[in-house]
């Protein structure tokens, strides 16, 4: 194997890893993303939870209003039934004071309803509590371990980034420029093997001359179909 291609093997395989890893990092921000939505949506569900509570209690303050105002106006009327002479009038008073009568019960009633909804709603609460904090807790260690993974691949890509130079320096300048603008319209493999006439980058056949000069070793041979640099490979 030509040396200059070993040497460019030895790249690639670092750019190679690099990459890999690049992309990894590059997906962190969306698994932190997917881990506080997760959040977000029990939040949603807690503020709902205390927002329905929040109305029942408004409703029941509003029953006992109701309550009272009614409570107030059969006080009045029965002291107004007291001081009439009127039979007619102490009949009608009488009529108003039932039907008053009747509501309160009925908001009596529906005060008990809400005061069991409120039972309930508070038990959800506490439901919906518990599991937003165990989910938080959750995603709070999601987060930190995302944290520990970006920490621990940044410092294996400054390693490889390290020893990609060391590599680097050891290859003709212009064969490294050559390798690195393949690489950047690639995006990937650049060196690639040549197994029985054909090119593993592009998996064409290539000509006889291009197999020729890049079994005899004496040169860089490039594929003449996608330009990437060719080894010669056999399964022996
Ligand atoms: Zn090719």
């Amino acid at each position: 194997m030509l040396p200059a291609v070993e040497k460019l093997l030895v790249i690639q395989d670092r750019d190679l890893k690099i990459r890999a890893i690049q992309r990894e990092l590059d997906q962190l921000p969306l698994e932190e993303q997917d881990a506080r939505e997760k959040l977000a949506d029990e939040q949603a569900a807690v503020d709902r939870a205390k927002k329905a509570i929040q109305e029942n209690e408004v409703a029941m303050k509003n029953l006992e209003l109701d309550i009272k105002t009614r409570q107030d106006s059969i006080a009045k009327l029965k002291v107004q039934q007291f001081e009439t002479r009127k039979n007619e009038d102490f009949r009608a008073m009488g009529v108003e004071i039932e039907r008053y009568g009747r509501e309160v019960s009925e908001f009596e009633d529906r005060e008990l309803e809400l005061m069991e909804k409120a039972e309930e709603l508070k038990k959800g609460l506490a439901e919906i509590s518990a599991a937003h904090a165990k989910t938080k807790s959750i995603v709070d260690e999601e987060i930190s371990d995302i944290g520990q993974r970006r920490e621990n691949l940044e410092a294996e890509r400054r390693e490889l980034e390290a020893k990609r130079r060391e590599s680097a320096a050891q290859v003709d300048p212009e064969v490294l420029d050559v390798y690195n603008r393949l690489s950047q319209s690639k995006g990937g493999l650049v060196v690639v093997a040549l197994e029985d006439g054909q090119c593993k980058g592009c998996h064409m056949k290539v000509v006889k001359s291009t197999a020729v000069s890049v079994k005899a070793e004496k040169e860089l041979t490039h594929c003449e179909n996608c330009g990437r640099m060719l080894y010669w490979w056999t399964e022996e």
